[in-house]
């Protein structure tokens, strides 16, 4: 017997169970499939466990420097399985939480992997879904009215490089590590490849990380990628940028020793560690979900949708990772509300990406919304920016820690804001005050004529504000 829903909804990470949650406010009759956990990539995989190890590695340098503090305290130890037993308590608690709205808002759960049939005997058009339950139990099968794609992504590798999930491994192995491995070569700087470069530093790993492109945290302002190379050097990481990993050489050579060739400056050199962390960006899951039984259409391994997230199916919709862009948790569960709120004919507001902040939570920490000075320029624009060092920012000395900068990006004919871009402490948290003026299309001077608290880190992001027009106070 066939199931009748609204809305069955393919995958619970971030993207799918928040747009859940919203079809239930709406009054709709919902159901998610999820093959793992409810959660998905961001709680179980990405976000949350990466940010809590993160966590316990800044209080590990914290206690180190607690003399600089008055803070006497003898050599700190550090007790990895703790820090683990940490990340997963996190983890499970938020998970239960996600179970209970699922349940608060009526969500019926099928725990199993979830296909899309096509025109069948329950339904003239394909959307019919077929649930291959996780217990073995017969599958079921599901009549929705609309069907929500959110099956997410998974870690990339390069040509000929095997994830042997042993010594070249993804960040979905690096985050069950039982013990800290004594070096680690991480192919690839971007985001993730640069979290993972500050925390295992941090713990006191030895790492050296091989970017292709000639900087590190490549999609982020010019200025940044320098500040965060600086810190990164300071830390003791390697960081050999232009270097072309010749992946299908990567070998192990000995027990526990990883060789990875790698061309820089015209030569051809090997990094050598106890393993190897691929990071290299993510896939999405389009395979064995049916697209094969329907009319939708991928891109370059991406499901192809309009600006409300309808695929050529017009009552298939899709969103988060799967659909590509800017692969973040915030957009998936943003896209998943607007393609909701289309799909029930409300004025849905899809995602506009100059307008998500972007963050990076190492140590320090980079967030960004809008475009870099680069683009702007590449775009035609005719730029004036404004740069505030948190050295002379009170509360970061009280802090203990003033590395780094906000920098203002504007239209020299305009005045509109085009980017804002930050390194330093706390500027995950800071940048949300840059979006809510991206969002409200104020100006550079307008986020100056806020009135910042003193002292507070945010007072950084007024004087970069008013270093626009040169009219910084602190400089
Ligand atoms: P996912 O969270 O991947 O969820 C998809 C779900 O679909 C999964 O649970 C999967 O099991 C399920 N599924 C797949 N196929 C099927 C099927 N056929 N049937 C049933 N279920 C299926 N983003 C941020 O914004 N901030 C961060 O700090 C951040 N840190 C990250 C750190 C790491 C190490 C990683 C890997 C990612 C990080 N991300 C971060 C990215 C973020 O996790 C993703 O952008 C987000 O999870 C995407 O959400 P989603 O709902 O599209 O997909």
């Amino acid at each position: 017997m066939a199931l009748e829903y609204d809305l069955v909804i393919l995958g619970a990470g971030t993207g799918g169970y928040v747009a859940a949650i919203r079809a239930a406010q709406l009054g709709k009759k919902v159901a998610v499939v999820e093959k793992e956990k409810l959660g998905g990539t961001c709680l179980h995989k990405g976000c949350i466990p990466s940010k809590a190890l993160l966590r316990s590695a800044e209080v590990y340098q914290t206690v180190k420097k607690s003399n600089d503090f008055g803070v006497e305290t003898s050599e700190p130890g550090l007790n990895f399985l703790k820090v683990q037993e940490r990340k997963n308590q996190i983890v499970d608690q938020l998970y239960k939480g996600v179970r209970h709205l699922m349940k608060k808002g009526k969500i019926d759960v099928y725990e199993g992997h979830g296909r899309i049939l096509g025109p069948s005997i329950f339904s003239p058009s394909p959307g019919t879904i077929s649930v291959e339950n996780n217990d073995g139990s017969d599958n079921v099968m599901i009549v929705p009215k609309n069907v929500l794609i959110a099956t997410g992504s998974k870690p990339k590798s390069l040509p000929g490089l095997e994830i042997d999930h042993e010594n070249v491994i993804t960040s979905d192995e690096a985050l069950q590590m039982e013990e800290l491995p004594s070096s680690v070569s991480i192919i690839g700087g971007g985001v993730i490849g640069i979290e993972w470069a500050s925390m295992l530093a941090d713990f006191g790993v030895e790492v050296t990380v091989l970017e292709y492109e000639p900087r590190v945290l490549p999609l982020e302002d010019e200025d940044i990628s320098k500040e965060m190379l600086r810190a990164l050097k300071k830390k003791g990481v390697k960081v050999l940028t232009n270097a072309k990993v010749l992946s299908d050489q990567v070998k192990v050579v000995s027990e526990g020793q990883v060789e990875v060739p790698y061309e820089h400056k015209g030569e051809t050199k090997k990094a050598e560690a106890n393993k190897v962390l691929v990071s290299v960006g993510r896939s999405a899951n389009i395979e064995d979900i049916g697209l094969q039984n329907t009319d939708i259409k991928t891109d370059k391994g991406v499901i192809v949708t309009n600006e409300f997230y309808q695929t050529k199916e017009s009552h298939i919709y899709a969103i988060g990772d799967v659909i590509g862009g800017l692969q973040l948790a915030h957009v998936a569960s943003h896209e998943g509300i607007a393609a909701v709120e289309h799909m029930d004919g409300l004025d849905a507001h899809p995602v506009d990406p100059d307008m998500v902040a972007k963050c990076t939570y190492s140590s320090p920490e980079v967030a960004s919304v809008g475009i870099t000075e680069q683009a702007a320029k590449e775009k035609g624009y005719d730029v004036k920016t404004g740069t505030f060092s948190f050295k002379a920012i009170g509360k970061a000395l009280v802090y203990g820690d003033t590395s780094g900068f906000v920098k203002f990006v504007s239209d020299k004919k305009t005045d509109d804001l085009l980017g804002v871009h930050m390194i330093g402490p706390h500027v995950t948290d800071m940048i949300s005050e840059a979006a809510v003026a991206k969002l409200l299309d104020a100006t550079h001077w307008e986020v100056a004529e806020t009135i910042h608290p003193h002292p507070s880190l945010s007072e950084a992001i007024g004087e970069a504000a008013l270093a626009v027009d040169g009219k910084a106070i602190h400089s």
